[in-house]
């Protein structure tokens, strides 16, 4: 072998070296980014059966179903899981965000389906409040809309009780209209749930899904997203236009103090229940 091809063999091992040693730093600190504890909070549950009055396909059923398949999908990926609620039961929200909190360096996402007095309302929507969330939603509302036949209706910030108070990355997708005949039909196809919950897991896991869907017409104009770092082709801000959000967010901030009022109350009556008893990690 002469000098040159010797010291070019030597380069090149170098920069072999280096690319490696690049990319094991990167995928190290984006593995240490993010966290490795991830509650899942299924929508509604006993009572509150979720969407509107006089609702054919119920909600709470299918948030339970979906919360127990994203579960699956992260402990197979390695992820340690807890649930808010794993049962047909009420949890009010306080304690699902008590549970959550309990959690240092988890993340939580809260599974519901949509619902609207019009019949034609369609499509996914992601909600995010911390502005620390909203990559995290992206990520999560990019994987769904991508796997999903169903409109984009883009990734909002509002203030809705479970997403305000607690204190980790907090996400909250709506993945579909039940009362639209054909989120419905999807929605009903367990093959379709597995989807969303390989979805949400894929957005959990930090995967990020190029946006292939523009918002929807439904949506509101580009005009309305929202200022740097915010303003990615599918973040939209709230305005009138949003009534099922707005009716859904009064209500959780109903259900919110009322919660609050009845946690204090059956605190008193049950000294010995604590909070963590009702979530269930396995
Ligand atoms: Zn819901």
């Amino acid at each position: 072998m002469t000098n040159s091809l010797r010291s070019l063999a030597f380069r090149c091992r170098f920069v072999v070296l280096a690319f490696a040693f690049l990319a094991t730093t990167l995928l190290s600190s984006e593995a240490h980014a993010q966290s490795r504890t991830i509650v899942i909070d299924a929508g509604h549950g006993g009572f509150d059966r979720g969407g509107v009055p006089r609702q054919r396909v119920g909600e709470k059923n299918l948030t339970l179903d979906v919360a127990r398949r994203l579960r699956r999908v992260l402990q197979e990926s390695g992820y340690r899981v807890i649930m808010t609620r794993n049962s047909d039961v009420f949890v009010p929200l306080g304690e699902r965000v008590a549970i959550a909190n309990s959690y240092r360096n988890a993340t939580f996402v809260s599974v519901h389906f949509n619902s609207s007095s019009r019949v034609g309302a369609n499509g996914i929507e992601t909600y995010y409040y911390g502005r620390d969330s909203a990559s995290l939603a992206a990520n999560i509302h990019r994987n769904v809309v991508a796997g999903s036949p169903s409109e984009n209706r883009g990734i909002r910030r509002r203030g809705f009780f479970v997403l305000r108070r607690t204190k980790i990355p907090a996400v909250l997708v709506e993945c579909g209209f039940l009362t639209n005949p054909t989120e419905a039909s999807y929605a009903l196809r367990p093959s379709y749930r597995q989807k969303l919950a390989e979805e949400i897991g894929r957005g959990l896991r930090g995967f990020r899904a190029p946006m292939a869907k523009p918002l929807a017409s439904g949506s509101m104009a580009s005009v309305d997203v929202l200022p740097q770092p915010f303003n990615g082709p599918d973040f939209v801000r709230s305005t009138s236009r949003a009534k099922h959000s707005a009716r859904h967010s009064k209500s959780s901030r109903k259900k919110g103090s009322s919660s609050k009022k009845k946690k204090s109350s059956s605190s008193k009556k049950k000294s010995s229940s604590s909070t963590k008893k009702k979530s269930t990690e396995d």
